[in-house]
């Protein structure tokens, strides 16, 4: 086994960023690394006071810098100066994502970290390529849209691609002329912090990006109802979503874009290659141990292939491997706390005791950490939790299918709408199905997103309200102003 790097001998930012320098707290929250259960320090968790005084230096660096109001490439240059530092520290950020996240330290170094470059990179791109418009008025009139910031955002981002999710919201809050107070997950700070330094260093205005550390009920809560943030921008569980938009109600409306949860199907009909399709459905559901939101939980599968392709998939599970995240070769993931290693364990084993089959894995591997095994549960319906509830872990349910009308069914969710996967050779059936899916997004004969940034990502239903990542993610970062003018 090769160490990719030694874990005690890395340097972890405890503190809260705020004005351009690290700020400490008392202890509060506990951070475990999910490889190998140790603990690696605490946090502190700040309270309404210290939420206010990162909003007040989001504010300040607003105006003493003009960030806002700079020649639109001027931003863009300061943007590319601090993705072209995050490039050159990719080594430090890959250690610093793989010591306390489910991410491995290679998959974070040529993937999260370097895409987080790339993905500021074409944020800032937008800075002086999108404008107001011009609308058509009668001859004694002059009427135009224009576009603005809204000054400061509060962003709030989940544990399972930590430097990722703090670049899309990064990115086009800052290319579009705002400052940011980010709360990261408890259990992941690291990189978003180290992030915020690395701002400074290249040159951004201290306070443009302050980064606060805390819970969600208290830090988080500070961050949705305090009055000087003009928007909030979360991406998290459902459950949380709705705690915010009912925080928001009580506390003052602003805007807010949520990116939530999803129990995502993958629709496999006779007519698919089922090599092909066997591996897409994989990389659906076993990246980061099948925790992220798009996850690919509930296969569908035309009755007449559902053996050979059970399978295919069984055999792919089977070579699956658990690393602890610090090592080289690294490549599935731990479960990110055992208490969520847990809670997969109690829905795998719920839906058995109603009469599911295990077609392949169950349980945790015997292995130092918290890794569990890629799992496929068959014989269930949707009255069994498994169907239901987004597990966010390596296993899916397997249901089966004789006629389209019945697919669509099943695909369907009552609540979420985040993303889902069409297997078929027939074009039109593609086309029509493609049509009728409640998703946000549609993948045919493939699972995942690529690296087309400008590819927008959200979710219908329950699984969020507005999207990151694409043009409107530049767009959702500003908000627009109708003039009228008699001449
Ligand atoms: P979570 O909702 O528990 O926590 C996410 C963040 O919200 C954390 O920073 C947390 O501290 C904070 N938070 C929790 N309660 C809050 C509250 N009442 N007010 C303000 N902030 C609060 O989610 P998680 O377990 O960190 O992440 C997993 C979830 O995120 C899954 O449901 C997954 O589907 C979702 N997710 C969605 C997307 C997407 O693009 N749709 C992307 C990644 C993850």
């Amino acid at each position: 086994m090769t160490i990719a790097f030694d874990p005690d001998r890395l340097t972890l930012p405890n503190q809260h960023f705020i004005g351009g320098e690290y700020v400490s707290g008392d202890d509060a929250l506990e951070l475990r690394s999910p490889s190998t259960g140790k603990l690696l320090g605490a946090i502190p968790c700040a309270d309404a006071a210290l939420v206010d005084r990162a909003v007040v230096n989001a504010r300040k660096a607003l105006e003493t810098s003009g960030w806002a109001g700079l020649q639109p490439r001027a931003r863009l240059r300061a943007l590319y100066a601090w993705a072209e530092l995050i490039e050159r520290e990719a080594e430090t950020l890959a250690k610093l994502e793989a010591i306390c996240s489910s991410r491995p330290y290679a998959a974070a170094l040529a993937g999260d970290v370097m895409v987080t470059a790339e993905q500021i990179k074409f944020f800032a791109e937008f800075a002086d390529k999108e404008a107001g418009t011009l609308v058509p008025t009668a001859d004694s009139q002059f009427g135009f849209i224009s576009d603005h910031p809204y000054g400061v955002i509060g962003a709030i981002t989940p544990w399972n691609f930590p430097i990722s999710m703090a670049a899309w919201k990064l990115g086009p809050a800052l290319s579009a002329g705002n400052a940011v107070v980010l709360k990261p997950s408890e259990m992941t700070p690291y990189t978003t912090l180290y992030l915020a330094e690395l701002a400074v260093k290249a040159g951004l205005p201290a306070g443009l990006i302050n980064v606060v550390l805390g819970d969600g009920p208290t830090t988080g809560a500070a961050i949705t109802g305090h009055a000087g943030i003009d928007k909030v921008s979360f991406t998290g569980s459902t459950r949380a979503g709705a705690a915010i938009m009912e925080n928001i109600a009580r506390t003052g409306i602003k805007p807010m874009t949520l990116e939530l949860g999803g129990k995502s199907p993958m629709v496999v009909f006779a007519d698919a290659d089922l090599d092909v399709t066997a591996d897409a459905l994989v990389t659906g559901i076993i990246p980061n141990a099948g925790q992220f939101c798009v996850a690919g939980s509930r296969m569908i599968v035309e009755a007449s292939v559902a053996d050979e392709l059970a399978a295919k998939l069984s055999e792919r599970f089977a070579k699956i491997t658990p690393s602890a995240t610090h090592n080289a070769e690294a490549g599935f993931s731990p479960i990110i706390s055992e208490k969520q290693l847990q809670r997969i364990d109690s829905i795998v084993q719920a839906a058995t005791h109603q009469g599911a089959e295990l077609i392949c894995g169950g349980g945790r591997f015997e292995h130092e950490g918290a890794f569990y095994r890629p799992t496929l549960i068959g014989g269930v319906d949707e009255t069994n939790p498994a169907v239901r509830e987004e597990i966010f872990g390596p296993v899916a349910t397997f249901q089966t299918f004789e006629t389209e009308e019945q697919a669509m069914q099943l695909a369907s969710h009552p609540t979420y709408g985040l993303a889902a996967g069409l297997f078929t050779c027939d074009l039109s059936r593609a086309l029509r199905l493609t049509r009728d899916l409640e998703a946000g997004t549609v993948w045919v004969n493939r699972y995942g997103r690529t690296r087309d940034h400008i590819l927008p990502t959200g979710g219908w239903k329950a699984s969020g309200l507005g999207k990151d990542l694409g043009r409107e993610a530049y767009l959702a970062n500003r908000r627009t102003k109708t003039v009228l003018i008699d001449l």
